[in-house]
């Protein structure tokens, strides 16, 4: 089983996409990441979807990458007694720290902190910004507010607050508790929410421990600002446009988006560009031309993945939302313009030996006919590399190590496979052209480029590079080693 694309798809697992049966249907249609949502649902929830998943890698032999995506200080409502309500502009809401179930005059917001530094005449927006509110007067433990700009409010709707610099830890006590079980699960992928400095990276990282790779959500102003320094220590980027977009004016969003996916690639570390790609998928089984355009720009600009979020996790129709990006994907990557906008945007190779050899493999793939670039990875940073080139076939990777093609899920282009652990280069090759034949990139008449670091099983390496036949019979004739 093979994609017929580069770019990646991320999709959201929740409520609508719980039972196997759908997350194998969101899988066969094109989902190569499957991220669980901290703030929703509880461990054993998520522990369920775990399984599945890797119930899914088992039966049909292909990794599939896990992402967990932590809270952060997000702030969030309580629950309310009787479902959404409306609030229209002009009344009054408060919230405050009762546990009780909220109403259509109050709910719970559960942060002392927030009351602390609030003031009034601050606005809070609800529900991605949909709702705002004036606070009118507040107290350590409540906030009046009266409502601006009307909208429906429900359970554990999010809640920001622009104008007031919030005290907050990077990690809550729950982010640390949520981090620990997803690592004993064996997620590969960490995403941290609401990252502000390069710091709280570091103290995820250290407490991940190599576990997973560690993502930084950029959606707050201080980390666009700061982007070169977290994109440093982090191990890929989420554009989480959806608070980004609150935070910040929304029309400042399409430029970051473009500089961050830009930069990204030229670090060779996946970027997701996530959030309202498909919104109108949650209830309807089209598209609008908008929301295409939106998914199809995000893949010209060169993204590693696109995302969906409540649109698999809890729309109407999940399958059709992963199958329209896997058209669209198909679509944008057979337009001839799309490899000229992708050739123009790549950054000049820095003149290591790893660059140097990832360079001649993209070379070779633009002005011969080999079928694909099979490369042998023992970390994954070999494969990043050729993946940083966007060459014009697709990615082998091929590893022993089961977390490293998991990983490599999300980085575009890339077609991991097992392979088992290797001493002999022409061992490699026979496994490279095996692997090309078995999942469809070539057959018995094409060549395939094959890189590798000799000796075996040392990462960053990467020192040979073959043109090899797929045909084993020439192999074996013109290759005695
Ligand atoms: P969220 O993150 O869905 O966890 O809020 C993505 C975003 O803010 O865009
Ligand atoms: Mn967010």
């Amino acid at each position: 089983m093979r994609r017929h694309r580069n770019v990646k798809i991320v999709a959201t697992l929740g409520p609508a996409s719980s039972s196997s049966q759908m997350i194998r249907a969101l899988f066969e249609a094109g989902a190569d990441v499957f991220r669980l949502n901290m703030s929703h649902g509880s461990h054993e929830d998520h522990r369920a979807r775990y399984e599945a998943i890797r119930a899914i890698e088992a039966e049909t032999g292909r990794p599939i990458a896990v992402l967990a995506d932590l809270q952060g200080p997000k702030l969030r409502v309580g629950q309310f007694a009787a479902g959404p309500h409306d609030l229209p502009e002009g009344a009054p809401f408060r919230f405050d720290l009762s546990p009780e179930p909220g109403t259509a005059s109050r709910v719970q917001l559960p942060h002392p902190e927030i009351f602390a530094a609030l003031v009034e005449g601050a606005e809070l927006l609800v529900n991605d910004g949909k709702i705002r509110l004036k606070v009118v007067s507040c107290g350590p433990d409540h906030a009046d507010c009266i409502v601006t700009v009307g909208g429906q409010i429900s359970d554990r709707k999010g809640v920001n607050v622009p104008d007031v610099v919030l005290p907050l830890a990077a990690l809550s006590d729950k982010d640390r508790a949520d981090l620990e079980f997803a690592c004993e699960l064996g997620v590969d992928w960490l995403a941290l929410s609401f990252v502000q400095r390069p710091e709280d990276v570091e103290e995820a990282k250290a407490l991940a421990r190599g576990r997973a790779a560690v993502l930084s959500k950029i959606e707050k102003p201080a980390a666009v600002r700061a982007f070169d320094e977290i994109l440093k220590v982090s191990d890929g980027i989420m554009v989480a446009r959806g608070d980004l977009g609150v935070e910040l004016p929304v029309h400042s969003v399409p430029p970051i988006q473009k500089r961050l996916v830009r930069l990204c690639r030229s670090a060779a570390k996946p970027v997701i560009v996530a959030t309202q790609m498909l919104e109108s998928m949650i209830e309807s089984p089209m598209p609008t031309r908008a929301e295409v355009s939106d998914v199809a720009n995000a893949i010209y600009e060169g993204a590693d993945a696109v995302m969906l979020s409540a649109e698999s996790a809890a729309g109407s129709y999940p399958v059709e939302a992963v199958t329209t990006m896997d058209s669209v994907a198909r679509s944008v990557e057979a337009d001839p313009n799309y490899r000229s906008i992708i050739e123009a945007s790549r950054k000049a190779s820095l003149s290591s030996v790893p660059d140097a050899i990832v360079t001649a493999a993209r070379e070779i793939a633009e002005t011969t006919d080999v079928a694909a670039i099979c490369v042998f990875t023992q970390s994954g940073q070999t494969v990043s590399l050729v993946g940083r080139e966007r060459p014009r076939v697709p990615i082998l990777a091929l590893s022993p190590e089961e977390r490293v093609l998991r990983r490599l899920c999300l980085t575009w282009g890339t077609h991991a496979v097992a392979t088992a652990r290797l001493s002999r280069f022409k061992e490699a090759v026979v496994n490279a052209t095996r692997a090309a034949r078995k999942f469809g990139f070539a057959d018995e008449s094409r060549k395939v480029v094959v890189m590798a670091g000799v000796p075996f099983n040392v990462a960053g390496s990467t020192n040979i590079l073959r043109i090899a036949p797929c045909d084993e019979r020439l192999i074996y004739a013109s290759d005695p080693e």
